[in-house]
């Protein structure tokens, strides 16, 4: 079977044998799978975790069950999740799911960007199978892990009804909090980015936003515009959804005195920037990484998506045959005129 590997910053199609299918395992052909800024990360920057697989985001059908699986069958159309937590260690009952050793080593093999793809019997039997309800299509089952990340960070800002919101990035997850924060009630959002193609994209998705392109603005003069939208007190809530920390400097100029700040893009490994922790302590701002979901965002998605109450799908705009994979997170990284990109099985 085919499947991509990261190779000295490039991605390669190698041939590799079909993984064996254990007593509780599961084998799915995977069927679409979305490319992640993460992925980006890994094969063009410097990714701070130990994996360097690729393709996290898989949606599939099943195609055989090992002896001991009960509650799935072949034939399912099934979404998997990569990593799945012990739910018994310290910090799982903390429900810090995403930071449990187990939930950071579990994974599937060999990768999301494969032709087959083993489901191992640690999360079969923990959640990380989820099987699609009929009206979930196999291009929305591919996001719905960016979606579910997406979620866990909003959940933990504590949104409110008519809260002032800044998204710095209008990449996929930008707007998939774009689209979020409306639906939890943002009074106001303001989307901050270099690219004008994905500011007008997101702005034909939702054309009561506000949008900035930084090129067309200096560093120096992004508080005076936004306090010139949003009044003078600032944001509520700025979402960092870029690995660019300049963000997160000009998020600390904009967010209201007590305000919180999301880290939710993933800064490149050895970050080292230079922040004024006085505007921090003065200002009583609350920065709150967010990295990865856990099964309960997976649930929150799924019911979101099943119920029809909103449509992400339009936030895809390419999709790649495995093949052409490489092809695929290049375009994805180069992002002149394209938001979601997703790979497609071939058959
Ligand atoms: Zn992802
Ligand atoms: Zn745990």
């Amino acid at each position: 079977m085919k499947t991509a590997v990261v190779d000295n910053k490039s991605v390669k199609i190698i041939n590799r044998d079909i993984p064996k299918v254990n007593q509780n395992d599961v084998l799915v052909k995977m069927k679409t799978c979305g490319i992640c800024g993460s992925d980006l990360e890994k094969v063009f920057g410097k990714y701070g975790m130990k994996s360097t697989r690729i393709g996290h985001e898989p949606a599939g059908e099943i195609i055989e069950i090992g002896e001991n699986v009960k509650d799935f069958n072949t034939k399912d159309r099934v979404f998997i999740h990569h990593h799945v937590p012990c739910y018994s260690c310290h910090y799982c009952y903390n429900e810090d799911f995403t930071m449990c050793g187990k939930y950071q080593t579990s994974n599937i093999e060999p990768s999301g960007l494969s032709e087959y793809i083993l489901v191992p019997e640690w999360n079969v039997l923990r959640g990380g199978l989820v099987k699609l309800p009929d009206n979930i299509n196999f291009n929305q089952a591919a996001l719905i892990e960016p979606i579910a990340c997406c979620i866990r960070s909003l959940n933990k800002l504590d949104m409110k009804k008519a809260d002032k919101v800044a998204i710095f990035g209008a990449g996929p997850t930008g707007l998939i909090h774009m689209i979020l924060a409306k639906y939890y009630g943002a009074s106001q959002i303001i989307l901050v980015d270099i690219n004008n193609f994905r500011l007008n994209f997101a702005k034909n998705i939702d054309p009561t936003i506000t949008t900035i392109n930084m090129t067309n603005n200096d560093n120096n003069n992004l508080d005076s515009l936004v306090f010139s939208k949003v009044g003078n007190i600032g944001v509520d809530i700025s979402i960092i959804a870029t690995s660019n920390l300049d963000a997160l400097v000009q998020s600390l100029k904009i967010t209201r005195r007590g305000g919180i700040i999301s880290l939710f893009g993933v800064p490149s490994k050895d970050s080292d920037f230079k922040i004024d922790f006085n505007l921090i302590y003065s200002k009583e701002l609350k920065i709150v990484p967010s990295y990865a979901t856990s099964e309960k965002e997976i649930h929150q998605t799924i019911t979101l998506l099943k119920n029809n109450i909103i449509d992400f799908e339009p936030l895809i705009t390419h999709k790649f045959p495995l093949d052409n994979s490489f092809d695929a997170l290049k375009y994805a990284h180069k992002a002149k005129d394209a938001m979601k990109i997703i790979i497609t099985s071939s058959g």
